[in-house]
């Protein structure tokens, strides 16, 4: 009867070498077949040790094979003998196990622009995410020792290991990005994604360059792009209409999802009718990042053709301060003496900031 083997520390050269040509093989484009060629006829039997290029020890620095702690005598001498162990292991010759690792690692002889672990780590593209001590760290510290790092996340550092709830965004969005066919893989670059961007919510606001950057196809920004609509849409409706509002908090409470991460204030009238129930609202104008610049018959417009009783106003301050500023103050005070003439009370002015609100009224300000 065969017995599986049980896997040892002494894979992990193997599994990173498979990975490597794996992603170079996918990604190596038009040009890797003639570079394929070349390598059978000069490399295949290139027993000379080579020596460790910077881009390298970078990638493997990173994923934690070297120790970046050590000098690069010592780096050398362990690069040699993790190639000796996969030639041996494995039978291709040193030299060209290096060519694959320069191509990974930094794109080289003609392929793979950049490479996968190059300046800008595509790890969005990297079979070995699942293990990698870079990504492990949140995607940020690769000044971390290979065995530094391993040491912390073996003891569990709180600050490296993912929160359950982490970890559960993280299935969810490698759920969603693969559309079911998520693996474990999958679930350690989403988690990344998360840890990198700050959960969930800066995952939902990242700008498409910065998803881009971090390895994300245009298929997935464009999912995560539907998404963050998707959200936003929700957040709309979850207040249905017909609910009264009594109190800042119930504002606040309608409007916050939508308005504490918009990098530019937004200015919203909601209509309500004689109960203070709500009957529509409106966003009447968009400003910079500090300041919207609002008229009153912006304002009570939408309050006019709705026939509403009453209405009340909401902005976001995005440095995420409700502080009502001199404007704020100065704008309700308009708005106080154009609702006396329009004969339409206003109920309040609530500035939403980042998880807080203040509400004019409750503050004593009107
Ligand atoms: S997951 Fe990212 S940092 Fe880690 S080896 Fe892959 S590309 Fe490099």
């Amino acid at each position: 009867m065969s017995r599986r083997r049980k896997k040892t520390s002494d894979d992990a050269p193997a599994e990173l070498y498979a990975a490597v040509r794996k992603a170079v093989r996918a990604q190596g484009g038009s040009a890797l077949m003639p570079l394929l060629r070349r390598w059978k006829q000069t490399r295949s039997a290139d027993d000379a040790l080579p020596g460790l290029t910077e881009g390298v020890a970078r990638f493997l620095v990173r994923y934690g094979t070297l120790d970046a702690g050590d000098d690069p005598l010592a780096q050398q001498r362990r690069y040699a003998q993790v190639l000796g162990k996969l030639s041996r292991s494995g039978g291709d010759a040193p030299g060209l196990i290096a060519a694959w690792l320069e191509v990974f690692a930094q794109g080289a002889y003609g392929v793979l622009a950049g490479g996968v672990c190059g300046d800008m780590p595509r790890c969005g593209d990297c079979l070995l995410a699942r293990d990698c001590r870079y990504l492990a760290a949140g995607g940020r510290d690769e000044r971390l020792s290979g065995a530094a790092l391993a040491k912390d996340l073996a003891a569990q550092k709180p600050e490296l290991a993912a929160a359950p709830e982490q970890h559960r965004n993280a299935e969810l969005l490698a759920f969603l990005l693969t559309e079911g066919k998520s693996g474990s893989a999958a679930v350690a670059r989403a988690e990344a994604l998360l840890k990198t961007l700050g959960g969930v919510r800066g995952v939902l606001n990242a700008g498409a360059a910065e998803l881009h950057r971090l390895g994300l196809k245009e298929a997935s920004v464009a999912k995560l792009r539907a998404m963050a609509e998707l959200v936003e849409g929700w957040s709309t409706e979850i207040a249905e209409h017909g609910r009264a509002f009594g109190q800042g908090r119930d504002f606040y409470e309608h409007f916050h999802l939508r308005l504490r991460d918009k990098k530019k204030e937004r200015f919203y009238v909601a209509c309500l009718d004689q109960k203070n129930r709500l009957i529509g609202e409106e966003m009447v104008s968009e400003g910079s990042l500090t300041e919207v610049v609002v008229h009153p018959r912006e304002v009570f417009a939408p309050a006019v053709r709705l026939r509403a009783a009453a209405v009340a106003v909401v902005h976001n301050h995005p440095s995420g301060d409700p502080a009502p500023s001199p404007q704020d103050k100065a704008l309700t005070k308009r708005l106080v003496r154009a609702a006396e003439l329009v004969g339409i009370r206003l109920l309040d002015h609530v500035v939403i900031g980042d998880g807080d609100y203040i509400s004019f009224v409750e503050e004593g300000l009107m």
